[in-house]
């Protein structure tokens, strides 16, 4: 459970597990009348959200007036940097509500940065079609490059982020760059991500110590649709108290300072504008 008690899927960033620069990726996929309660507000520090919408949408507001909706296919990308506080409360009448946040650490040089939202509608997102257009195989991309087509969003961590869709017993290669860490989470569908039988709820972590910078998928009987999320690891010590992500505890003794005094937010950052 999280926010006000909305259930979530959470692979990385459960217990221990993480993917260096990746904290959590939580999966929400639930019926519309259970995700009411959603996210009230709340702060963070020290890292980046990234929220991707595939069914209902997603308000969000902030406490110095920033606010918008991130509507089926969007992506909003979140820069905390020194702080933000906000609310993500669901807007989905009938159906279901289905989504993801994946958390993004920021070196230690970034930490503190200046707030910043890049917001992506679905329209803004390229749709690569990998094995030509009489396949049903496709790759949104939201961040990196596929086939020489690049997504939207700009990253200050290098790094990428794939909506994958493979049509039934369809195959596909990708060749993460050399060092990078990375993972894939199976949303729906069955196949095999390398040697390894998936299924929904599924977290396939590239083993780096095997020198593994090739991903093979391929599809079942039926389409395999997965996340792809890769990046250059950030290798600095980690020191996470909910939702302040700092290198120190000294750090986080002031974040919560910060959070109480009122300081945490400055209300002369108008990111929103400057997008
Ligand atoms: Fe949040």
């Amino acid at each position: 459970m999280e926010g006000a008690g909305v259930q979530i899927c959470r692979t990385i960033g459960y217990q221990d597990v993480r993917v260096d620069p990746f904290l959590m990726l939580d999966e929400l996929r639930l019926p519309a009348e259970k995700a009411a309660a959603g996210f009230p507000s709340h702060p963070h520090r020290g890292f980046e959200t990234c929220t991707i919408m595939k069914s209902g949408k997603m308000e969000h507001k902030d406490s110095v007036g920033n606010q918008g909706v991130i509507c089926p296919g969007g992506v909003q990308w979140m820069t905390a940097g020194r702080g933000i506080i906000h609310s993500e409360m669901p807007v989905v009448t009938s159906g279901d509500l289905h989504g993801f946040q994946l958390w993004i650490n920021l070196p230690a040089k970034d930490k503190m940065i200046k707030p910043w939202y890049q917001d992506v509608q679905e329209s803004d997102i390229p749709v690569v079609y990998i094995h030509g257009k009489e396949s049903e195989s496709t790759v949104r991309v939201m961040a990196g490059t596929v086939q020489d087509v690049s997504g939207p969003l700009k990253l200050r961590n290098p790094g990428l982020l794939f909506d994958v869709s493979l049509g039934a017993e369809e195959e596909w290669a990708y060749e993460i760059p050399n060092g990078w860490n990375g993972f894939c989470y199976v949303y729906e569908g069955t196949g095999f991500l390398g040697e390894q039988p998936v299924e929904p709820r599924h977290a396939y972590i590239f083993e780096r110590d095997a020198n593994q910078n090739t991903l093979h998928a391929k599809a079942g009987s039926g389409p395999l649709k997965f996340l792809l999320i890769a990046g250059k690891p950030i290798n600095e010590p980690i020191v996470q108290y909910g939702p302040f992500v700092m290198n120190h505890e000294l750090e986080i003794r002031q974040a919560f300072d910060d959070y109480r005094n009122g300081t945490l937010q400055n209300a002369h950052d108008d990111v929103w504008t400057e997008n």
